[in-house]
């Protein structure tokens, strides 16, 4: 089996049994890498797909309905940056995703001046974001959100559904993108469309130094370039864990599903009965279907391992898709877009403070236990934007060092940095348990009063409040399970309190 290996700044897929290996950078096209594990794909069962078709059961059947990726540009006229003008900018933005435009809209709405810069600023976010309604509904971002369901389901196994009452959308990241970027254009952020390929720091400036040969100067440097990590340094070993997920947006003959809910996890394992290997490594490392159903014959289907390290396999995950799929009367009829989906949790925050000020991916802030991040990025973007902005104002500027230091403070107060070892914690118990005990796990936390397994998902309890989430998810464990948490947790426990007992401020 493939395993998913993290060198310094980029992921890399290994492949012992044929020395096969790929690097990764955009995890969202890793075309290359699929189309080089299909060749290794098996070739056994069969699967109906569509109305006349049945071809082989392997991933590459599946695959072979994949369109060629589309890349759609938002229609805008950028006002380009002048690298002729020799200004010094007030804020550099570097990556022009949800994180680094939210916080390039809000500094410039303070009247600084702000370059954004990616290499593709106009492409629409190639991922399939989806949030709580609750999240975007605290930030006004309802408008963008493009379908939303009454509540949730979780599939623990065959006998036991739970539906959660949250409401959940999916983003709309051409309308939020649009939105961004048009207030940016209003508020006079100039854009440069290359990649940054190293960055010189004096007193009171940055250097930025792109590919295309321009530099561009500037008080404050925003490292928001995503998993990565472009000019953010990390001092300690990177050792996260790693969620990896194949999804696929379908048109299909029916579903099982009901519109009015999302799948938020499916953990059931009936469609592996007749693979016995399959079977068995799902048991050990399982995963589960998460799924967004839009009409009765439109639906996001995505199988997902929600941490595992090293990290599974494209093509493993794509096995148990196609079982799962063909278990559930799923016929895919075509595949509008699919997603390789390869999220780094857990793992060292960056070294703080430092020179470069981050958010978003770059800057540690996906949960270590789920894997989420847009929504909360979302909401601590102002929080940064603010930092830059009062400290870079005239009245109270600072030099380049204290700056970012106070940046990085506000980002990461302790009260954060604590709540962050906590879902480390979690995620480090997560990636000890097999099916059986995940399924157990989840069995106690959904049946957890919702302002705990709401307040935990989205990153709204701290640790007093997570102390009582802790005990309440022990009080709620079956027997077993609390056998389970205590054997596995006890030395991700002792970890945790020795890192908060030397985490100071
Ligand atoms: C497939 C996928 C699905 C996800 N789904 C969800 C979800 O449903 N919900 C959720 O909360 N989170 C989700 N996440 C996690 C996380 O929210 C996303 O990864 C999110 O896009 C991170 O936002 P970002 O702005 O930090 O980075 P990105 O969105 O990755 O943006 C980084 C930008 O920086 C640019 N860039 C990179 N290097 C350079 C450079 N050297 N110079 C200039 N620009 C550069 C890139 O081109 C890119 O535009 C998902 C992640 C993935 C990969």
């Amino acid at each position: 089996m493939d395993t998913l290996l993290k060198t310094h700044n980029k992921l890399e897929f290994l492949h012992p049994l044929h020395g096969f290996s790929e690097r990764v950078s955009n995890y969202s096209n890793p075309s290359r890498l699929q189309n080089q594990e299909l060749r290794f794909g098996p070739k056994k069962s069969h699967l109906k797909l569509g109305r006349t078709a049945f071809v082989k059961a392997s991933s590459s059947a599946l695959l072979e309905l994949v369109p060629e990726t589309k890349k759609e540009n938002l229609e805008f006229e950028l006002p380009l940056y002048d690298p002729s003008n020799g200004l010094v900018l007030d804020l550099a933005v570097v990556g022009g995703g949800p994180a680094g435009l939210a916080v390039a809209q809000q500094v410039s709405e303070a009247g600084l001046s702000v370059c954004s810069i990616d290499p593709s600023p106009k492409l629409i976010w190639p991922n399939n974001y989806g949030v709580w309604v609750d999240e975007f509904e605290a930030m006004d971002l309802l408008d963008c959100l493009d379908t939303t369901w009454s509540g949730a389901v979780v599939y623990i196994d065959d006998q036991t559904k739970k539906d959660l009452g949250r409401p959940y959308g999916r983003v709309n990241r051409k309308q939020l993108k649009s939105k961004m970027l048009q207030r940016c254009i209003s508020n006079g952020v100039k854009f440069h469309q290359s990649k940054v390929v190293k960055v010189i720091h004096e007193e009171s400036k940055s250097l930025l130094i792109c590919n295309d040969g321009v530099t561009i100067q500037a008080a404050v440097v925003l490292d928001a370039t995503g998993f990565s990590r472009c000019l953010v340094q990390y001092d300690k070993p990177y050792n996260p864990g790693y969620q990896v997920a194949y999804g696929i947006l379908a048109e299909v003959e029916e579903h099982p599903f009901d519109v009015d809910k999302m799948v938020f996890m499916d953990w059931r394992d009936s469609h592996l009965n007749n693979n016995v290997g399959l079977k068995e490594r799902n048991s050990r490392i399982p995963t589960f279907l998460y799924a967004m159903p839009f009409s009765s014959s439109r639906i996001f289907l995505e199988e997902t391992s929600l941490v595992a390290r090293p990290g599974l396999s494209f093509k493993d995950i794509q096995e148990r898709m196609v079982a799962r799929l063909k278990h559930l009367g799923i016929n895919v009829k075509s595949i509008e877009e699919d997603e390789h989906c390869v999220i780094p949790m857990g793992g060292p925050l960056p070294v703080l403070p430092q020179r470069v000020v981050g958010i978003g991916g770059t800057a540690g802030m996906v949960h270590p236990s789920t894997g989420y991040m847009v929504a909360r990025t979302l909401a601590a973007a102002p929080i940064v934007a603010n930092s830059i902005v009062k400290y870079l104002g005239s009245d109270r500027s600072l030099p380049g060092n204290e700056l970012s230091a106070q940046v990085w403070k506000d980002l990461w107060p302790i009260q954060r940095r604590r709540q962050r070892e906590f879902f480390c914690f979690g995620m480090d118990i997560l990636l000890k348990l097999d099916l059986e005990a995940t399924r157990r796990f989840f069995d106690a936390f959904f049946d957890l009063e919702p302002r705990y397994w709401h307040g935990f998902l989205s990153s709204r309890l701290f640790l007093p409040e997570l102390i009582f989430f802790g005990l309440s998810l022990f009080s709620h464990a079956s027997n077993t399970s609390r056998i389970e948490i205590m054997a596995k947790g006890t030395l991700p426990l002792v970890n945790m309190i020795n890192n908060l007992i030397r985490d100071r401020d």
